[in-house]
Parts: C-alpha cells; structure tokens; sequence
C-alpha cells in the first residue's frame, strides 16, 4: 500500500516526476529523444543526483491544460515505472496555467493513486510492490486529502466490483459495508431476509428468492457535524451475481456479471469518502442487494410482484430484475420528508451502452437543472456522462394485460423505458435522477488514463462532485 503526501521536492527520491509545459527548460539528453513536452509524453533520463530516474512529462501548453490532461499525464507517468522498484516517487504539481491550485492538486494525486490501483487478492505471485511512498510536491495538505478521499472511495468500489461473486454474496458485502461504515463513524443498519416484507420491499424479495445467498438491504447515513443543509438519497443497485434469472443470459454475457452490483458499490465508495470530505449535507444510502438466479424458489416468468406503492409488476423477463429490485426502495426512500433529492445508480440495461459505448454512463431525469448538475459534475471528476430522454410516448410498452406494467417488452429503446419504470416509484415533487452505468462500470479493454482493465470504480467521483455542488447551491 502506498502512502501520498504532500512534501517538498527531493533530489534522493528514487523517481522524479518533472511536468513540462514545454521542452525549452528540459535536457538537451531528452529534447534529442524528442521530448517536446506533449500532453501524455513520457520520457526518462538518469536524475541529476545520480541514483534514481527523472521522468518528464508533457502536458502541453499551459493555458490549454485540463484536470482530465493532468489526471492522464498523472497516471501515465506513474504506470511508466513499469516493474521498477521504487520507493520514493516525487510527483510535481505544475504551476502557472488557469486551472485552479486545488484543481491542479486533485488531478494529479487522483491520477497518481487511481493508477497505481491492482487486485491482487487471488494472485499467488503479487509481483514487485508499489511504491511505498508517493510525495505531491507543491500541493497544499488539505487539496491532497480532498482528492485522497475521493479516489480511496473509487479504489474500493473496484475491490468490490472486482470481487468473485462466490465471495461477495449480498451477505458478505452487507457485512463489509457494515464494517466499513462503523469504522467511518457512520450509522447504519443491515435488514435480513425477513424483514424485506415488513419494509415493502417486495421487488429484492422476489429477486432474492431463487438463489440460495439471501438478500440483504443496508442503509447507511452519513450526517454532517453542523446543521444538514439537504438530506440526499443515493440508492445503488447490487446484484451480485446477475445469471438472468430463468430467462437465462447467453454464456457469453455471463462473465462480467459480478460487476451488476457497480452502481452500489459507486455509492458505499461515495458515503465512505464524506466524513472526511465534511460536506454539509445529510446523505443516506439505500443499497438493495441480491443474487439473481434460477432456483426453485426463483420468479417465473409471468409472476406478479406486488410493489410497497400498491401498484405491481408482472415480471415478463427475469433478466430485467434491476428495476423490479429497485422500485419499491426508489418508493421507500423517497417517502414524504425523507430526502430532498434521490439519485439512483444501476448497471440497468445494456441498451444505455449500446447507445453510448462503453466509457459513458447514461443520466435521466425530468429535472434539467439536476441533470446538467450531473454531467458537469461527470466533468470535473474525469467520468463521461450523457444525459438521456425520458420520451412520454415509450410508456406504451410498459402496458401489461394483468398488471399495472410489465418489466420488459422486448422492444428497441430499454434504458429509456426502465428509466420510465423506475420515474413511477418516485414520490411526486422529490427531485430525482436515474444513472445507467452498465457499461462504464467495468474496462474490458487494456489500461488507459487512470482506468485500470476489470472494475473502473466509476460513480464514486462523479456523485461526490454532485453532492458537492447540491451543498453549493443551497448555500447560495
Ligand atoms: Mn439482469
Ligand atoms: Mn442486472
């Protein structure tokens, strides 16, 4: 494990990272390797000290610099070490330019820590360790503990998403989230089995009952030390293993499908990150967890579930359990004074990346202005988001013949219609949005920036930005 903190520059470190806004201030030695300081050139020399290696980084020209430029030269000079061992790392923060110092501060530990993520868990062979300590030179301690948090939180929701589902059941990851939470100070409670009834949560029930690995449901709050400005909901999906259920994915789906509980592990990084974030809001985090598969006790298709609201569902495809989980927790937690505003954050459909590709996460929600809050927010944390429509006319295939709706029509345009499904739930006048984060969750592709292959974490920055704006704009 790595430690970072902020320090000042020292010749002894066995790397130095030097970023260069241009070549004119670097070596002759690298200029001739044609160093010419572009955004995400990496080129090395021996330090001046002589032990150790000089890494210089491009990041182009200063008025152009970006976080997500300096988030990337960041993690690419820290993957650049390859299987050097390392104990020191010296990371300069660039100075001059228009972004802010903190702006500046973040990128570059975010991309520092987020690169030197692995999951080596199942590993006989860990390989060499990381280094064993990252100093940011140039950044103010309360920036860099800021940016710490909120990439320690992203670095946890990859552990969990990466986690076999053999081992994180709903009731393993109900007691990690315990755990976890206790030790951040934070009140919350793990529901079993039965106590889903007494709540009204009959969707994760119904899920819940064809695998032998019982549901959980966990709530968990954070509270701030002075007076809550606003209370937010933050509900994630977490669906451990996802096989489909009766309607039984095809085997070539199946082998990301311990990922389908990304959007609740984007919010237990999220609220973990906030006591030492400090934010002055109430968020309270609802997390349905559950394994769908097809045992005896499993939906059949055509079942109907009764929801908490009164309404019901009849259940025409297994493999769309994620909003029949999810309804009647939208419901609870939006009850009247309970939250302010409600966020959702599921792997939903895999229509969301069809549309998209696979390194953005759809938004949806009838309130413009909490949308656009969410895609900006996206912005600032270096996660694409991109808002989708909720069209009116799509509700038509939501139209059941023995129940109030069906949970799948097998038609084209499914994120929109679950997040149509999903907006029924949501207590009339609470301010809410849907995030489909099906795709962007999990990296089949190699490493890029600071996105590892497997589990990306991607959610936790983005809703931790958001809740720092909501908090903003109350304030103002
Ligand atoms: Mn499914
Ligand atoms: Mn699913």
């Amino acid at each position: 494990m790595t430690t970072f903190r902020a320090g000042t520059p020292d010749e002894h470190a066995d790397v130095i990272v030097r970023p260069w806004h241009s070549a004119a201030g670097a070596s002759a030695f690298v200029r001739r390797r044609g160093f010419l300081a572009r955004a995400g050139q990496v080129v090395a020399e021996p330090a001046e000290s002589g032990r150790g290696v000089l890494l210089n980084v491009g990041l182009g020209p200063a008025d152009t610099l970006t976080p997500a430029v300096l988030r990337e030269a960041a993690a690419v000079a820290t993957r650049a070490l390859g299987p050097a061992r390392t104990v020191r790392m010296d990371l300069a923060v660039p100075v001059g330019g228009r972004l802010a110092p903190d702006d500046r501060v973040h990128a570059v530990a975010e991309g520092a820590r987020l690169a030197l993520y692995r999951y080596d868990a199942y590993r006989s062979s860990q390989g060499l360790p990381p280094p064993a300590e990252v100093r940011i030179t140039g950044a103010d301690p309360g920036a860099l503990a800021e940016a710490l948090a909120a990439a320690d939180g992203t670095c946890l929701a990859r552990d969990l998403v990466n986690a076999p589902a053999c081992e994180l059941t709903p009731t393993v990851f109900a007691d990690r989230v315990a755990a976890a939470a206790a030790e951040a100070g934070l009140a919350h409670t793990v529901h079993r089995e039965a106590e889903l009834e007494r709540l009204g949560l009959a969707g994760l029930a119904a899920v819940g009952r064809g695998s032998s690995e019982p549901p959980r449901y966990v709530e968990c709050v954070y509270e701030p030390d002075g007076p809550a400005a606003l209370t937010v909901a933050l509900i994630g999906k977490g669906v451990t293993f996802d096989s489909g259920g009766l309607s039984l994915k095809p085997s070539g789906e199946l082998h990301t499908m311990k990922a389908d509980m990304g959007g609740a592990a984007a919010v237990v990084g999220a609220v973990l990150a906030l006591p030492r974030l400090g934010l002055p809001l109430r968020v309270r985090a609802h997390l349905p967890l559950a394994e769908n598969m097809p045992d005896g006790g499993a939906l059949r298709v055509g079942d109907v579930v009764r929801h908490r609201d009164g309404t019901s569902t009849e259940v025409t495809h297994t493999d769309n359990e994620g909003r029949v989980l999810l309804a009647d927790v939208l419901s609870l937690a939006s009850e009247p004074g309970r939250a302010d505003v409600v966020i959702d954050v599921a792997t939903l459909t895999s229509a969301a990346g069809h549309a998209l590709g696979t390194r953005t996460g759809a938004v949806f929600s009838p309130d413009d202005a909490l949308a656009d809050l969410l895609v900006e927010a996206g912005q600032r944390a270096g996660e694409s988001l991109w808002r989708l429509p909720l069209l009116a006319h799509e509700r038509r295939h939501l139209r059941s013949a023995v129940a109030d709706r069906v949970n799948c029509s097998h038609r084209r345009g499914d994120s929109v219609q679950a997040a149509l499904f999903l907006a029924d739930f949501v207590t009339p006048g609470t301010r809410w949005a849907h995030l489909d984060v099906a795709a962007p969750v999990w990296n089949d592709e190699s490493a890029y920036g600071e996105v590892p292959h497997g589990a990306t974490g991607f959610g936790v920055r983005t809703l931790l930005e958001a809740l720092r704006a909501l908090a903003a704009d109350v304030q103002n």
